[in-house]
Parts: C-alpha cells; structure tokens; sequence
C-alpha cells in the first residue's frame, strides 16, 4: 500500500508539474501574440496629496486580458516578460501609451511609471526613457520613474548610472515597495530619490498606536523629511489608515480608498468628480 501511494504520489507530482509548465508555455506564448499586438494597455490609480487632498498625479499600472478572458496579473506576466525577452518592448509600449494619455489631463499633473528589476540591467534604459519622452513631447519633470528598493540593491552600478542620467534631464525618481527589501535607510541618502514609497504591508497594523510597523513607518517618514524626500503610501484602504497615515506626515497617498486603477478613458470623468466634491467642502454643500 505503501508503494502505491509513493508511486501514485510520484504521478500526482509529475501531472502537477506538466500542468504548471504548460500554463507557463501557453502565458508565454500568448503574451508574445499581446506585446506583438499591442494589445496590454497602461490603466492609471490616482495618488492624492494627504494634506488638501488634491490630485498629485496617476500610476500607470499594466493591465493585460488573456484568450479565455482573463485578466493576468501584471505581479505575473512582467516577470515573463522579462524571462522571455519582452520586457524592453512591452515596457517601451506601455510608456509611449501612457505618455500620450497623460499629455490630456491637467498641465501639472504627474504620471509614475514602473520600470521592472531586469530593466535596471539595461545600460540604454535611460535613453530609450528619454527617447519616448522626445517622440511623445511629455515633459520630463512631469514623470516619476518607479523602481523597486530590491532590484536597485541588486544592481547598484548600472542603476546609480541610469538614475543620475534620467534626474539630470528632470526626471523624478521614487523607491517602490519602500521597507520590504535590503536597502538599509543611509543608502536612501546616497541614491538622491526624490521619492519614496512606503509598501503596502506596513497599512495593516498601522492602527495600533505601539505597533512595530508604525513605529517603523515615523521612523521612515522623519528620516526622509529630513532628507526632503516625499513619502508616499501605498494600499490605502480604509478611512482609519488614512488618518493615521496623515497624523505621520506622510505626503501622498494611494489606494482603494481613493480609486482603483482605471482606463484612459475614465480619467477625466474621475478628475471631473474629484473638481465637484471639493468645489461642495469650499462651498460648504
Ligand atoms: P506596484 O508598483 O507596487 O503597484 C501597486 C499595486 O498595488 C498595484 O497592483 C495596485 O493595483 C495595487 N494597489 C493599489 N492600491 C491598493 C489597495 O488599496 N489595496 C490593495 N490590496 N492593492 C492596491 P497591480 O496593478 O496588480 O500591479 C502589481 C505590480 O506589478 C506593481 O506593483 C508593479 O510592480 C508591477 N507592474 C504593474 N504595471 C507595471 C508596468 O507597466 N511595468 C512594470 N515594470 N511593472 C508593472
Ligand atoms: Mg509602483
Ligand atoms: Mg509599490
Ligand atoms: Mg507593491
């Protein structure tokens, strides 16, 4: 009995394991046949300054619906893309969309971008940036290029290099996911971001007053003002976190609270939105 088991565990293994490669295969395959078509479309969450609550800018978030329908993660099919050798084109894609979608709302208004780990190897990165930024007329001191504290750690050289080049023509930089990763707080001195975002993980217990996370998060906040980075936080979802997010000084603010990722096409409607209730608080309706 034993050995069937053993075996029929073996089987049940190898199935699991075909069937995960041939997903893979198959995300791989169609996600060459999107980036071909140019079919994965930038969507835009809105990031809100605390104090006043007014527009700051738009994340440019990937958003990508397979053959059968659905929607595949972008935390998934970037990491394929950069496997499979399609990040530069889909990235470049995606940036050339959203530079275009954005040339449409408010003159201040900023976009953030997303550049993935493998990018920050690309010595050309800057230059295929600031290439886009010619072709479509954006502004430069209009956008913020994300990049995650882990890839910047892992490939400090070329990083520092394309950072320096991309803050020369005015370009603002900010550390995504900010605390879930190696670099310690003195190289956010070193690296001159003009930003930095504070991951999401830290909203959860952001409630409790004496938590570790609080306490980690006025320590991060102080530190970058006195640095005169801005703090941004991620994963706002409740009126709460808000509050508390506000009471620690943080600068901007993004999450479900304020509005998920939406299309190009809903921008204005949700800007239009915004206009009328803060024309009520002035007014008092
Ligand atoms: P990220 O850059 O940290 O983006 C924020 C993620 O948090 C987005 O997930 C967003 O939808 C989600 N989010 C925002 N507010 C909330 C909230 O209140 N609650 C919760 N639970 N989630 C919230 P999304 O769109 O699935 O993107 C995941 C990651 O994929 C991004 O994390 C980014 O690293 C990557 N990504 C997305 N678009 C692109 C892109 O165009 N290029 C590159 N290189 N990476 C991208
Ligand atoms: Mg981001
Ligand atoms: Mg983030
Ligand atoms: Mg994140």
């Amino acid at each position: 009995a034993a050995k069937r088991r053993g075996r029929n565990g073996v089987c049940v293994f190898e199935a699991s394991m075909r069937e995960i490669l041939t997903e893979r295969v198959r995300l791989e395959t169609e996600l060459r046949e999107a980036v071909r078509a140019g079919v994965i479309r930038p969507h835009y969450q809105p990031l809100i300054h605390l104090d006043g609550g007014k527009i700051h800018g738009f994340e440019a978030l990937a958003r990508w619906t397979d053959k059968s329908g659905n929607a595949v993660s972008p935390a998934v099919f970037i990491e394929i893309a950069e496997e499979a050798g399609l990040i530069t084109d889909l990235s470049g894609q995606l940036l050339r969309q959203a530079c275009l979608d954005a040339l449409s709302w408010p003159s201040e208004t900023r976009l953030a971008f997303n550049i993935s780990p493998a990018q920050l190897t690309d010595r050309l990165l800057g230059l295929r940036i600031i290439q886009i930024l010619g072709e479509t007329g954006f502004p430069p001191r209009r956008l913020e290029i994300e990049i995650t504290e882990t890839a910047v750690v892992r490939e400090l050289a070329t990083a520092t290099q394309t950072i320096e080049e991309l803050k020369r023509i005015g370009i603002h930089i900010v550390l995504d996911d900010f605390g879930t990763g190696y670099s310690s707080l003195s190289q956010l001195s070193n690296m001159s971001f003009d930003e930095i975002k504070i991951d999401r993980s830290f909203m959860n217990s952001l409630g409790e007053e004496d938590s570790k996370q609080t306490k980690i998060v006025r320590a991060i906040v102080g530190l970058s003002q006195g640095l005169g980075i801005t703090t941004t936080a991620e994963g706002i979802e409740q009126l709460s976190q808000l509050e508390r997010i506000k009471e620690l000084g943080c600068n901007l603010g993004q999450g479900y609270l304020f509005g998920k990722a939406m299309p190009a096409n809903h921008v204005a409607g949700f800007l239009a939105g915004r206009n009328a209730q803060e024309a009520d608080v002035r007014l008092g309706r």
